[in-house]
């Protein structure tokens, strides 16, 4: 095997980059690059999405655990070999440390809460991303819209979107300081979500289709990882998918029986399960009258969508009948009886078809066919 950086093959020992020196144990055959290789993988075996964005089978993450583990049994680092009652007493305080330092961080945030989160900054906030994202809605229907009428509207209600995002970026500041009423910034819950998209809505889709549907699967895992950058901060989709009335929302329970907004839910399919930060558009068109494109429809919205969306949001298209090419007939038959008659046929079906191939076919019936 090629020397690694960082290996001495002749003493066993290699050094990791943070400086603490390893040997390998008697008896073990891991390589110094496989124990760099497992340390690098172990730190981040939890926290990297792009390394466990296609671990999507069940165990996949603990057997990648398990692989790093099984390296790092074979090294040691020359760290004290504690008795068993030190050692619990060690895990102990570092539970209790991070118990202590999560306590901590909880109340920063619920005092930074407190000192800036302001509900209609936030309220702003969204609806600037709402329109940020109608905006772009109406952008995609003005791409191929279906007639003039639509066209005018879409523009109309593109241009107003734009206008009204500008008009609140100009109240609202930078968007991305605005904090939420648990103290978090956008960007912070973007990096939340990216993870809950992966662990929680990617992989346990891909695990039901693999066996149900290999179009929706493929198309699926071929999707490449998006970046914290990308994602919406209110819900676990990317912001891109808000252009086209697509969210998800993972953990948004059901509105409270009898309350208001379990009215509103009635009366509006879809608005519920919306985030607040997609386009708004799917609403107005249930509403109707001026809320709705005209002559938009649903089959405009699939052709509207991009690839991926558009395998993973709709169903499959059902496929044309193929068409069967018509069965090839003979020209002509001449069915078996005595010979002058089967001649007198013969004479005429060569007259008629100077150029024919007689075959034989079922029951002895005499076939013209075109050569
Ligand atoms: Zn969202």
């Amino acid at each position: 095997m090629p020397k690694q950086p960082g290996e001495n093959p002749t003493q066993e020992q290699v050094t990791a980059p943070n400086g603490v020196a390893w040997t390998r144990a008697p008896g073990g055959t891991t390589s110094g690059h496989q124990l760099l290789e497992a340390l690098n993988g172990i730190s981040g075996i939890y926290g990297d999405v792009p390394r466990r964005w296609n671990w999507w089978e069940e165990g996949r993450q603990r057997r990648e655990h398990d692989r790093h583990m099984a390296v790092l049994e074979e090294w040691d680092n020359g760290a004290e070999e504690l008795p068993p009652d030190e050692s619990e007493a060690r895990m102990k305080a570092w539970s209790d440390d991070f118990d202590k330092r999560y306590e901590e961080e909880r109340r920063r945030r619920a005092q930074l809460a407190a000192d800036t989160y302001d509900e209609e900054r936030a309220s702003q906030r969204l609806q600037y991303l709402r329109d940020t994202a109608d905006a772009a809605f109406f952008g995609h229907v003005l791409r191929k819209p279906a007639n003039a009428a639509q066209r005018d509207g879409a523009a109309r209600r593109e241009a107003e979107a734009r206008a009204s995002a500008a008009e609140l970026l100009h109240t609202i500041g930078d968007p991305e300081q605005v904090i939420d009423k648990r103290g978090y910034l956008p960007s912070e819950r973007r990096a939340t979500n990216l993870g809950a998209h992966t662990d929680y809505w990617r992989h346990r889709l891909l695990r039901e289709w693999s066996t149900k549907d290999r179009r929706q699967f493929n198309a699926l895992l071929k999707m490449p990882p998006p970046s914290p950058d990308d994602m919406c901060s209110e819900c676990e989709a990317p912001a891109e998918w808000h252009e086209y009335d697509i969210s998800v929302r993972l953990f948004h329970p059901p509105p409270a029986p009898g309350s208001q907004a379990e009215k509103i839910a009635q009366l509006m399919p879809g608005w519920w399960e919306r985030c607040p930060a997609c386009t708004a558009y799917r609403i107005g068109h249930v509403w109707g009258g001026s809320h709705a494109l005209p002559d938009f429809d649903g089959g405009q919205w699939v052709a509207m969508l991009p690839p991926l969306l558009r395998t993973l949001f709709t169903s499959e298209p059902p496929k044309a009948r193929k068409k069967r090419a018509p069965k090839p007939k003979p020209l002509a038959t001449i069915p078996p009886g005595p010979i002058d008659e089967v001649m007198a046929r013969l004479a005429e079906a060569k007259a008629a078809h100077p150029d024919a191939e007689v075959r034989t076919g079922a029951g002895g019936v005499l076939e013209l066919w075109n050569p």
